[in-house]
């Protein structure tokens, strides 16, 4: 057997304080191909095994304390216990995520499904050498009739990985159709963002489409799943995005739903929000669902600066009573640095907040405690009082 890879004393105390993670500055020199390896202290004590990549500053990704051996059986154990996970969840849709990586102990691994499909993301050499076994697992646990790799994601060029789009098994169509509540939408997994779908907003959907009334606005709907619930309670609804395909995307869905209330509007949310503001538009129901403004943590600042002013111009648009779901996928900016810009946003309106409750993403995209970098999509729902 090659030998163990030795992590500094610090490297060992992420270990223990319940993070998988192990940087290259905490890992004794070691000539080793990306796979997997057994992990020891300075004091040849076992630490378990992990995801090795010899390219990345996130060096080792622990997959197990224990010993056994991490093959395409062991594999297959833990995808299925993600998955009896999602099945005792009583998800409303046919689409879900099953692993959300380091959120479910695989570090590095996404797997969504999208109806009779799966579309999966490998974002480390470690895990990427040991494709055939995962692939394998997917297949014996999840039996799909096909599975997709986006394996695009920009993070793999972190690990020295190449980019690639590419069906591992079976075959998988460019669109597939899949059901979210009430609501029909078309997935194109080969290239929309991230697997296909916004699955971390599902519940904050499903809210909308109960909570929703009156004149409805969906700021970023990108291919108009807040819009298509919030039609369902709402007179009408405008729903705005700077990405044509996004829209013609989002047209798509609304006649597979038969709807017809939705107003298309091709723009920038800061520019139409400003103009909006400027002719003294109402509305009772407004959602806010930007893309990370905060890439890194150098950005926030910048960011917390945007949020507060697409935040300020919704809440001068609302009605009185009325409803603002506002949402922030920026694991760079955490809940309370969120809830300050909010306050912020709501004292320079004018206009008399309440916080209705906070939401986030979806119970199976699980956040460990442990483990900050799993959380990073948080919602506030406001009510302007007058
Ligand atoms: N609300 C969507 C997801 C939104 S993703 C859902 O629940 O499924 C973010 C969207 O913001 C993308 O569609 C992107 O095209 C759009 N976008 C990014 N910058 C924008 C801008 N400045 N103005 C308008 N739309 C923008």
């Amino acid at each position: 057997m090659t030998e163990a890879i030795v992590v500094s004393r610090r490297g060992a105390a992420r270990f223990a304080a319940g993070h998988p993670w192990v940087y290259r500055s905490d890992v004794h020199d070691a000539d080793r191909p990306a796979g997997i390896v057994r992990v020891v202290d300075e004091r040849g004590r076992h630490l378990g095994r992990a995801l090795w990549s010899p390219r990345s500053e996130i060096r080792l990704r622990r997959l197990t304390a224990g010993d056994e051996p991490v093959d395409r059986a062991w594999w297959a154990r833990r995808i299925e216990r993600a998955w009896r996970l999602r099945e005792s969840l009583d998800i409303d849709a046919t689409a879900c995520r099953i692993v959300h990586a380091e959120g479910d102990g695989l570090p590095s691994l996404v797997i969504d499904r999208y109806g009779d499909f799966v579309v999966a993301q490998f974002l480390s050499a470690g895990v990427e050498a040991v494709r055939a076994d995962v692939v394998g697992a997917m297949a014996d646990v999840l039996g799909p009739d096909g599975i997709l790799l986006r394996n695009d994601a920009s993070v793999r060029r972190h690990e020295g990985l190449p980019l690639s789009v590419e069906v591992v098994h079976g075959t998988v169509p460019e669109e597939i159709e899949v059901r979210e509540g009430r609501v029909r939408h078309l997935v194109r997994p080969y290239e929309a963002q991230k697997t296909g779908a916004f699955l971390d907003q599902r519940e904050n959907h499903l809210l909308m489409g109960r909570l929703a009334r009156g004149r409805a606005l969906d700021v970023f709907t990108y291919q108009g799943l807040f819009a298509l619930h919030m039609a369902r309670r709402a007179d009408t609804v405008q729903a705005v995005d700077s990405s044509a395909a996004a829209l013609d995307a989002a047209r798509a869905n609304a006649d597979l739903n038969a709807c017809r209330t939705i107003a298309w509007v091709e723009a920038n949310a800061f520019d139409h929000l400003r103009a909006l503001e400027g002719a003294g538009d109402r509305f009772d129901t407004i959602v806010l669902d930007p893309p990370a403004f905060a890439k890194s943590r150098q950005s926030v600042v910048r960011a917390l600066a945007g949020y507060k002013e697409i935040n300020l111009r919704a809440l001068r648009l609302l009605s009185g009573g009325g409803l603002l779901l506002t949402c922030s996928c920026s694991y760079h900016v955490d809940r309370g640095q969120f809830l300050t810009m909010l306050a912020a946003a709501a004292a320079d309106s004018g206009r008399r907040t309440s916080l209705v409750t906070l939401v986030g993403q979806g119970a199976d995209h699980p956040e460990l405690l442990t483990v900050p970098e799993t959380g990073y999509l948080k919602g506030a729902l406001l009510r302007v009082d007058e």
